[in-house]
């Protein structure tokens, strides 16, 4: 007996970051901060150890008036002007698409929204096999069944097995939802080639031969990819897709304005069919309406503000820590590679992940915690968060960790 639908499962969630992140703050209580060494925080954070919150982002959010934070928003889609500011920013003119855009709660709410509505309860979503966890979560609270694919094939995006997955569920049902966490793919820092993603384009227009095909294209990360505007340009790979494919960008302002906690991001649906293209947007925004009902606006007006008054101070500001970042990044790759410290192929981004099975990883990431060394065990590897380590902490890194593996 329970009082919740039986459909979903009453386990609690399993918590992989949150308890490590504690057991590190415990002792550096304990044994002082230069001791610890805290890879575990998903947030980009600055030398001193703080959460960078971008000065350009929220310096425009208090000079709003009081009742643009108050208001609602004026539509369920989102503001119009935030709408435009968005796809302009997102794609950079790489697209030629229809298209439509609606606000959500983050990036996290434009892939929930796209999985629980473009797929019918028993039906199921093709998730990458290492990924950020809520994709599985939330296939599990729609009722969905997942079918994982391969992320690699030596160091290159593996579309094979992509393409088996995609047979595999074609061969159940009508239609095909993707997940595709690219660039900066949380959390292995993989990035797709131009060629990798016209391979993925070849692949999802045989499969639209005979069934609906709906690529999500979460690019949470983008606004921290190396090559900054040039990472944009895979963007018009999109443009040779079929008529029976959609593709979902999903984008989130947690990370391009350093704004986690204010729940803004959007879902960029494109595609060639113009009726589906309606038929998406209506039903997006039923579900926006009936979910969260509306943006917080002040957010909205935040983003519009930047992008349209001072969007130059933000991309000196934001290429600032893009440059930091890439420099912590540079410093872990090019150790581990001096010690032989085995990682999944790393291009850009947050986090870098070490390879390795999940029994010896189970027995590494207790040893790394002995050593006052704190990660995040995902599957197949531990996530090291170069976002949050600190130059200083970063360096020497790498041998530490792999002298500790070899005595696992
Ligand atoms: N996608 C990935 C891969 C993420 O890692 C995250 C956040 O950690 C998100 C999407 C969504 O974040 P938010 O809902 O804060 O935009």
């Amino acid at each position: 007996m329970s009082f919740v639908k039986k459909s979903v499962s009453t386990e609690p969630i399993v918590d992989t970051v949150f308890a490590i992140v504690r057991k590190a703050k415990e002792d550096v209580a304990k044994n002082g901060a230069d001791v610890v060494t805290d890879a575990t925080i998903g947030s980009l954070y600055d030398e001193q150890g703080q959460l960078v919150a971008l000065d350009t982002c929220f310096s425009s959010l208090k000079a709003l008036d009081n009742r643009v934070l108050a208001k609602y928003a004026s539509a369920f889609t989102g503001n119009p002007d935030f709408c435009k500011d968005v796809y302009d920013w997102v794609l950079n003119g790489n697209s030629t698409l229809p298209h439509e855009v609606i606000a959500t709660p983050g990036g996290t709410g434009a892939v929930d929204m796209t999985i629980s509505e473009c797929l019918d309860a028993g039906q199921t979503v093709i998730l990458p096999e290492i990924a950020w966890g809520s994709y599985k979560l939330m296939a599990g609270m729609n009722s969905l069944n997942v079918e994982n694919y391969a992320l690699f094939d030596g160091d290159a995006f593996n579309i094979k097995d992509l393409e088996r997955a995609c047979k595999a569920v074609m061969a159940k049902q009508d239609k095909l939802v993707i997940v595709i966490n690219d660039p900066c793919q949380n959390p292995t820092g993989y990035s797709m080639t131009i060629d990798e993603w016209k391979q993925v384009v070849a692949l999802l227009n045989t499969c639209a031969k005979t069934h609906e095909v709906v690529l999500l294209n979460d690019i949470a990360y983008i606004d921290f990819a190396y090559g900054q505007e040039k990472s944009k340009e895979y963007f018009k790979v999109f443009d040779d897709i079929d008529e029976n494919v959609a593709v979902v960008v999903s984008f989130s302002l947690s990370k391009s304005m350093t704004a986690y906690g204010m729940r803004c991001g959007a879902a960029i649906v494109m595609t060639k069919n113009e009726d589906n293209l309606r038929d998406m947007k209506n039903v997006f925004e039923k579900d926006a309406r009936a979910t969260w009902s509306n943006i917080n606006n002040g957010a909205m007006a935040m983003f519009v503000d930047v992008l349209e008054n001072h969007k130059e101070e933000y991309n000196a500001e934001r290429r600032k820590y893009v440059a930091l970042l890439k420099e912590r990044s540079d410093i872990f790759i090019q150790e581990a590679a001096e010690v032989g410290l085995k990682h999944y192929p790393y291009r850009e981004g947050f986090f870098v992940t070490l390879s390795m099975d999940n029994d010896v990883r189970d027995a590494f990431h207790e040893a790394l915690m002995k050593n006052h060394i704190y990660t995040v065990k995902v599957n197949k590897g531990i996530r090291v968060a170069v976002c949050s380590l600190s130059v200083a902490k970063t360096k020497g890194l790498a041998k530490k960790m792999k002298d500790i593996l070899d005595q696992v």
